[in-house]
């Protein structure tokens, strides 16, 4: 389990508990950029599967013909 950071990793500066940006230096803080990352590899997998289902849409509509 990862420890709650407590200071900037930029400035040095004490981050309220939870925050997502330093509010001197406006640094994203360890916790924000994970998160961030998980809600990118969300977004992606949401778009590969859209992208599928185009593809099984457009798969069936040539098979019936
Ligand atoms: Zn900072």
């Amino acid at each position: 389990m990862e420890a709650v950071q407590e200071t900037c990793d930029s400035c040095g500066k004490e981050l309220v508990p939870g925050a997502a940006y330093c509010e001197k230096c406006g640094a994203r803080t360890r916790r924000a950029r994970r998160l961030g990352r998980l809600a990118v590899r969300g977004e992606l997998v949401f778009f590969l599967g859209v992208l599928a289902m185009i593809g099984a849409f457009v798969w069936i509509y040539w098979n019936q013909n």
